[in-house]
């Protein structure tokens, strides 16, 4: 039977958290009278979550849980990708195993998902979180330095909780890229999305699996994915150095022939900056040719259509 709604799980050392966050999916979508069915990734987990996983699979009914499990840790960016890949619901919500998202903002997001057929993605978002100033700092930082840099908007606070239709789901799965950064196709990929405010709980048992160095390579991978900004940096910089030394030749030339004395230094570091600057400005269109390879490399679709309207009217 069609299912109106797919969970994708990913569990990465989750053992004490996932019979509790499908059963409680199971009391509250049931209840509903909603079809629902969970995918229930492991990415590599060293715990026992994947041989726990099998036994569930085997106790419910058939058709309620696909388990997939992973050779080694690939990350959660892997295993979403793995989820939506064998999803089959009419629409899909990503959500956290450690039940710090529960499954009644879940069916929240769902009945505004089906209310409102202008949006095809409902996305919780964290209004404040208590993670210390310091690190709503850095947030913010990047949050603003990611949106100045790339095409694409991102909204703080925004999670990976989220439930998206099953076309801006087939529009995902068409960007094969291997870096996943998913806030970044979430918004590459367009659509509208309702912004829904929650708080996160506490995480059920286990610890999370972000360390600071993980946040910053998450925070690069954001930037380097979704910007070639980077790349031009050397062309910026380049011009300026040129600029720069041009007008100090432009200087001593107007004062050689004033007859001005100058220190013998100067010619020497206008020499200097000339080459430099010349050396970044090459680098700068070097970096050009490699953002067009980038981004072709990555193999995004030209485009993604919403809908198309054609032939009979009426149909
Ligand atoms: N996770 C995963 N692979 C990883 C890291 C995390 O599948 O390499 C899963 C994890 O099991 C959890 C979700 O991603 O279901 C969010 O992870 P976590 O709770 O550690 O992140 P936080 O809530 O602290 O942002
Ligand atoms: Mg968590």
């Amino acid at each position: 039977m069609e299912k109106e709604l797919s969970f994708i799980i990913p569990c990465c050392n989750e053992i004490g958290n996932i019979r509790a966050i499908y059963q409680a999916i199971c009391d509250v979508f049931s209840k509903e009278g909603i079809r629902f069915d969970c995918v229930m990734i492991d990415d590599g987990s060293t715990d026992g979550t994947g041989e726990e996983l099998i036994r569930m699979y085997n106790e419910v009914p058939e058709g309620m849980l696909t388990v997939i499990r992973f050779s080694r840790n690939f990350g959660k960016e892997a295993a979403i990708y793995a989820g939506l890949q064998h999803a089959e619901g009419d629409h899909i919500c990503v959500i956290d195993a450690d039940m710090q998202q529960r499954p009644e903002v879940a069916l929240a997001m769902y009945q505004k998902l089906r209310s409102s057929p202008e949006y095809d993605s409902v996305c919780a978002y964290v209004e404040s979180r208590d993670e210390g100033r310091r690190l709503n700092f850095f947030k913010g930082a990047f949050y603003r330095l990611a949106n100045r840099l790339s095409e694409t908007g991102f909204v703080n606070g925004a999670s990976d909780f989220r439930i998206i239709s099953r076309r801006m789901a087939d529009a995902i799965l068409s960007m094969p890229e291997y870096f996943r950064f998913s806030k970044g196709i979430f918004s590459w990929v367009g659509f509208e999305t309702f912004y829904m405010p929650y708080k996160p709980e506490q995480r059920a048992s286990g610890t999370s699996k972000w360390s600071v160095f993980k946040l910053f390579r998450y925070a690069v991978e954001g930037i380097i994915g979704y910007s070639v900004s980077p790349l031009r940096l050397a062309s910026v910089l380049g011009t300026v150095f040129t600029s720069a030394s041009l007008i100090l030749f432009l200087v001593l030339l107007i004062m050689g022939i004033a007859g001005t004395a100058f220190s013998p230094a100067v010619p020497v570091i206008a020499a200097v900056f000339l080459t430099g600057g010349l050396i970044m400005l090459l680098l700068g269109i070097m970096g050009e040719y490699l953002a067009r390879t980038y981004i072709q490399g990555k193999h995004r679709p030209v485009y993604i259509i919403k809908d198309i309207l054609k032939g009979d009217h009426n149909g």
